[in-house]
Formats: C-alpha cells, sequence, structure tokens
C-alpha cells in the first residue's frame, strides 16, 4: 500500500542541486512533482557559464547522476583531478595522489551541472516549476506552505501533504519544523570565511597551471584553493579567519592585498591578473555547519541536502552527501513499496548519523588541507597508508572510503578513529618509512585490537 500519496503527489522546496536531482527521481516514478524555487529559472536565463563556481564531483554524487540518466553528458565537461597539487610557501610543488592509479575526483561547474538537472527534470510532463517563489512558511499541522511571488510580492499557499524540503542551510521549511517540539538544532559557523577569486586561462585560451590536480596552498591557519574550470580558468577559494592577525579584516585595502599574496601565494600571483576586482567584488562568506533531528515531521515532510546536514566544503562531500540522500530514498521506495509512512521515518532515523559523520570528517579535513598537508609526518602517513592498501588490499584509507566508495559515513568516521590511533603507533616506530616489518607488526597488532573489540 502507497499511503500518503493517493494522488502521488509531490512537493519539492529548493531547485538547487538537490532539489532538482530529486524531482527528477520522482518524477521518473510517475509522481506529479511541483518545485518551488526563490531564485528565477536560469533556463530561461540561458546560463552561459558565467563566474563558473565548481565542486568536486566523487563516487556518491556519479552514482546518483547516473541513476538520473545524465551521467555521461555531466563527464564530458567534467575534468578528472587525480590528485592534490601543493604549492609550499617557495613555489615548490609535489603531488599527491588522491587514491589508486584511476582513481580521480571531478571539478564539474555548479551552475552548469544544475542547469541540467532542471533541464531534465522540465523535459517530464509531470514536474512544474514555480519559479521566483520564496517559501516563507510551513503550517505543519494542516499542512501548507506560503509562498512569496518574488516578481509581484503575492503570497499563496499550496496544499503539501508529501514535502521535500531541499532549500539549503538556510531552510524555510526547516525553521517552521525547529518551533516544534524535541526538535534538535545546532548550527556552528567557522572562524574562518571564504572569498571565491580565479586564475584566468592565458592568451591562448590554456589552463596557466596544471589543470589535472586540485591545487592547494596550505599556510597553517588558512588555505588558497585552486580547481580547473572546461574554459581554461580556475576557481581559486580563499579560506581564512574573519579576524585576528592574519584575516580578512586586516586585508582593507589593495596594498594590503597584493602584499598578502606575495608573501604567502607568490607563485599563484603572476596568475591572478583580475585578483584585486575579484577580491572586492566578491562577497567573504560565512561556512556553516548545520545539525539537526530529526530530519522529518509526521512522515508528510522530509529534509534532504544542505537543508538537512549542511557541512564545511573541506571534504568536497556537500553535494555529494545530497545527491547520495537520492540515491537512498530512492532505493528505500523500492524496498517499502513506495510508502512514505515508512520511507520518511526509516530514512530520517538511518540516514542522520550519516550527515552527522560527514559534518565531522568535513571539519577534519580542513585541519588535513590547510595544515598537514604540507607536513613531513602526514606526508609519511599517507605513504604508509598507501603502501598498507597495496599489501592489503581490505585496509581502505579513509579518503578513498569517503570518496571512491559508497561506505556509509559514519562507518568511514568509525575507520577514522581507528586509523588515527594504528598511525599513531606508526608513527611512534624508528625511521617508519624504512621500517616495514615493524609497520607490518603494528598493523598486525591493530588489526587484531580491531576485530577482538
Ligand atoms: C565554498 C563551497 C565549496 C563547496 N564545494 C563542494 C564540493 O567540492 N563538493 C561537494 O560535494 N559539495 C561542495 N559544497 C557543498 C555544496 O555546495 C552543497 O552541499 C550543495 O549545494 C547542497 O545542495 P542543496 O540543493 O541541498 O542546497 P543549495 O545548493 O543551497 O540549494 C538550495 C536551493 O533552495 C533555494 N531556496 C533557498 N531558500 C528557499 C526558500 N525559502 N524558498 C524557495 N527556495 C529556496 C535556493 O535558491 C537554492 O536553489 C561546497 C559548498 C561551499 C560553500
Amino acid at each position: 500500500m502507497e499511503s500518503n500519496q493517493t494522488s502521488k503527489k509531490a512537493i519539492v522546496v529548493g531547485a538547487g542541486l538537490v532539489g532538482s536531482l530529486w524531482a527528477v527521481f520522482l518524477a521518473r516514478r510517475g509522481y506529479q512533482v511541483e518545485v518551488y524555487e526563490r531564485r528565477s529559472d536560469m533556463r530561461a536565463a540561458g546560463y552561459t557559464g558565467g563566474r563558473s563556481i565548481n565542486l568536486a564531483m566523487s563516487e556518491r554524487g556519479w552514482k546518483a547522476i547516473e541513476k538520473a540518466g545524465i551521467r555521461e553528458k555531466i563527464e564530458k565537461v567534467a575534468i578528472p583531478m587525480p590528485g592534490r597539487m601543493i604549492h609550499s610557501v617557495e613555489g615548490e610543488l609535489s603531488f599527491q595522489p588522491y587514491g589508486k592509479a584511476g582513481e580521480a575526483i571531478y571539478s564539474v561547474s555548479r551552475g552548469g551541472l544544475n542547469l541540467e538537472l532542471l533541464s531534465i527534470a522540465g523535459s517530464f510532463p509531470n514536474v512544474q516549476f514555480f519559479f521566483d517563489h520564496r517559501c516563507l512558511d510551513a503550517d505543519l499541522e494542516r499542512p501548507v506552505l506560503t509562498f512569496e511571488d518574488t516578481g509581484t510580492g503575492a503570497v499563496k499557499t499550496v496544499e503539501a501533504p508529501l514535502v521535500f524540503a531541499a532549500d539549503g542551510a538556510f531552510s524555510a521549511v526547516r525553521y517552521a519544523i525547529q518551533k516544534t517540539d524535541r526538535f534538535n538544532y545546532n548550527q556552528f559557523y567557522l572562524e574562518h570565511g571564504y572569498k571565491e577569486l580565479s586564475i584566468p586561462p592565458d592568451a591562448n585560451g590554456r589552463h596557466r597551471i596544471d589543470p589535472s590536480a586540485l591545487h592547494i596552498w596550505p599556510r597553517g591557519n588558512f588555505m588558497l584553493i585552486a580547481l580547473p574550470n572546461a574554459d581554461g580558468s580556475f576557481t581559486c577559494t580563499l579560506f581564512l579567519p574573519f579576524e585576528g592577525e592574519v584575516s580578512f579584516e586586516k586585508l582593507t585595502g589593495n596594498d594590503a592585498v597584493n602584499a598578502f599574496f606575495k608573501k604567502y601565494f607568490a607563485d599563484a600571483l603572476p596568475h591572478m591578473p583580475t585578483l584585486l576586482d575579484d577580491f572586492w567584488g566578491n562577497p567573504t562568506s560565512s561556512l556553516v555547519t548545520v545539525k539537526c533531528a530529526p530530519w522529518q515531521w509526521q512522515n508528510r515532510i522530509l529534509l534532504i541536502g544542505d537543508a538537512a546536514h549542511a557541512i564545511v566544503p573541506f571534504y568536497g562531500q556537500g553535494m555529494n552527501a545530497g545527491f547520495e540522500d537520492c540515491t537512498i530514498l530512492d532505493a528505500m521506495h523500492d524496498e517499502l513499496d513506495g510508502d512514505w509512512s515508512r520511507i520518511i521515518p526509516q530514512f530520517a532515523r538511518e540516514r542522520q548519523p550519516d550527515g552527522d559523520a560527514i559534518a565531522e570528517l568535513a571539519q577534519r579535513n580542513f585541519i588535513e588541507m590547510r595544515d598537514l598537508v604540507g607536513d613531513p609526518q602526514f606526508l609519511l602517513r599517507k605513504k604508509i597508508a598507501a603502501r598498507l592498501h597495496e599489501r592489503h588490499p581490505d585496509f581502505l584509507p579513509v579518503y578513498s572510503m569517503v570518496t571512491f566508495s559508497n561506505t556509509p559515513y559514519h562507518v568511514a568516521l568509525e575507520e577514522d578513529d581507528a586509523q588515527n590511533r594504528l598511525f599513531e603507533r606508526v608513527l611512534r616506530l624508528e625511521d617508519a618509512e624504512h621500517n616495514w616489518d615493524g609497520v607490518e607488526e603494528v598493523f598486525g597488532q591493530w588489526l587484531n585490537g580491531k576485530l577482538n573489540s
């Protein structure tokens, strides 16, 4: 029996990456889908690529995209990044592969991907979009959603027996649920902000630095990263504390910005002719983690994507996690015969520990990226982990587990804790790099201890 959906009607709030993908999944199952989005229709505006902000797509994202039927199309414009290119202060480069040969994360354009997803959702006759519709509130009891037409200011209500809230980190639907009894909510801002900058193509339209890597300039408490775009440019992101000795608040004018880049990112500076325009033209944005529970209200309203689990971007998993929400929900639809009164609570219960886990892993990876990637002990750990994986294929480095597998995030987090214990011991060995017998011995002990626990 399929409950809550006698008319098979579903409302999706938010047509960002997750909302538009989920609309495709619902449409394929024959639902009458209404999608409400506060922004205008980017298809009508004819998305041109514009300022191309990109995201790293990995296994979980690809799996969902494949199910939506657009993997091939996205793959054509995705740029493989098989590793990190670390830039030292002196400008020395070192390349660290992310996984085994053939494994890579992919740089994809956020706008381009969103546009593809909207286009495929829009190709279903059973999907109706309402752009320029901002959700103001949800009356949970009735249940109805209130929208404002941002063009005319008109306010209307929409009956909403089955709602998927994909309206992002500051979800209006979640805000309504937050006011109900026994809803837990935790919001945490990093002391760092970020600013998008760019490395434009060279005079021949080509990339100025190696496009087959995610570039990182780790500088202890802050860092610059750059992801390649298909048009020959790179989108760079500067992560820096808002306040303090070295911080956004200290970068008060052109001289300060130039001096800062000259001191810390000297090898990037010559490739950034638009630095000052970018710096003053682009906002300094904050980085929030949102954890909440339960992700649903009375088996009728479900939070998905950032609305349920907004995380910091340092594992490149926010979108991937949101896309995986769609894959898992879709599988549960099969498993539970489309009975939303069972799917919604089960999903909310089982998936939430994964949302919390990837939030934690993402915070840990920030420390790794900005700090440890330049640390010899960290590099040694990576080397030994890769070698252990070669010799014991069941031993998967946590980065690979998160990025190149579909292992639940909460399992990856447990493994991270366990591997931290392992490497704490391994790195205490004298000359661990060459003392392979010693490494194997510690590994054996760890494995046994782990199996016994
Ligand atoms: C700097 C940065 C870098 C990142 N890099 C990566 C990466 O490399 N890889 C990765 O996997 N993830 C990355 N992420 C995370 C990723 O951007 C998000 O996880 C992803 O966009 C979440 O998708 P979403 O659809 O849930 O939310 P959003 O993308 O925020 O979409 C929400 C949609 O809802 C609409 N909306 C909001 N409020 C309302 C309302 N009241 N009424 C109607 N509509 C509304 C919005 O206009 C928007 O279209 C990054 C994030 C940041 C900030």
